[in-house]
């Protein structure tokens, strides 16, 4: 089987230190976590930024870029920064949601529906995904694409019929955010099977759900992401201390199952980056 991309989801835009102290804030804080899971055995990390006095959510170009600068001093981790925007306001944030792509990571995510995101609305109009694929073309940056239900998968097929998205496309499947698809093994049996034939995919799951189903995932034959974007606890009552030790748990099953585990050039030959 293909070895495994383990992606570390370092923040996100919604935990905070009030949940877990040791949720990153600073690019500091954020490019030490993204540093200890290369460390680790993560071959991408996925960045959000966060003001860092406060901790809200935050899109500011200058953040990703003390991100991307911190971390390339020290590891060959590839970057894969957040064009979701959650926090951002308007009738048109369309380039304010791309401006990331500007600073050239390997990989931006790419969220091609809406869909009702906890108390809040995501919405990605019909042309957003068209609009991002072909501004990520421009820059030479990756898309990963984010589906939180099936029919988004089948949006994201429309976009590759049209030659939206260059051999292979990657899927991010993202299981159990409420109010996207929940994630039981049905559902990420019906997720995986409704993929184009043979792409490279990812699952996550919120919460309680990340272990069986990146457990899932590498028996598919998929990649997996962990971190406290998506879940704070390593079990039932117990904080994770760092993304790092999901990371280790990730390597950990892996190797349980007999699955390699891919290094960044390892990752940059599956997806098939410049
Ligand atoms: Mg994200």
């Amino acid at each position: 089987m293909t070895k495994v991309i383990i992606t570390a989801a370092v923040c996100g835009s919604n935990p905070t230190k009030a949940m877990n102290p040791a949720v990153p804030y600073t690019p500091a804080e954020i490019a030490d976590e993204v540093v200890a899971c290369s460390e680790a055995g993560a071959a991408i990390a996925h960045v959000h930024v966060r003001d860092p006095e406060t901790g809200a959510p935050s899109h500011r170009l200058d953040l990703f870029a003390e991100v991307i600068e911190r971390v390339r001093a020290r590891c060959p981790i590839l970057l894969n920064l957040t064009t979701s925007g959650l926090n951002l306001r308007g009738d048109d944030i369309t380039d304010e949601r791309l401006v990331p792509i500007t600073l050239r990571p390997e990989l931006a995510s790419l969220d091609i529906g809406s869909v009702n995101f906890r108390a809040r609305s995501f919405i990605n109009p019909p042309d957003f995904g068209e609009t991002a694929a072909q501004r990520m073309r421009d820059h030479g940056v990756k898309p990963e694409i984010e589906v939180f239900d099936v029919g988004h998968i089948e949006q994201a097929k429309h976009l590759i019929d049209r030659g939206f998205f260059d051999d292979p496309p990657y899927f991010q499947l993202c299981m159990g955010i409420k109010w996207g698809i929940p994630a039981t093994p049905e559902n990420l049996l019906l997720m995986h099977r409704s993929l184009p034939a043979g792409v490279p995919w990812s699952a996550l799951g919120v919460g309680r759900t990340q272990l069986p189903m990146i457990t899932m995932s590498l028996l598919l034959g998929g990649h997996v992401r962990v971190g406290f974007e998506d879940n704070l606890y390593l079990r039932k009552g117990v904080l994770a201390e760092s993304n790092a030790q999901f990371v280790e748990m990730a390597v950990h099953l892996a190797h349980t199952l007999h699955r390699e585990v891919a290094t960044p050039d390892d990752a940059r030959a599956i997806l098939k980056l410049g």
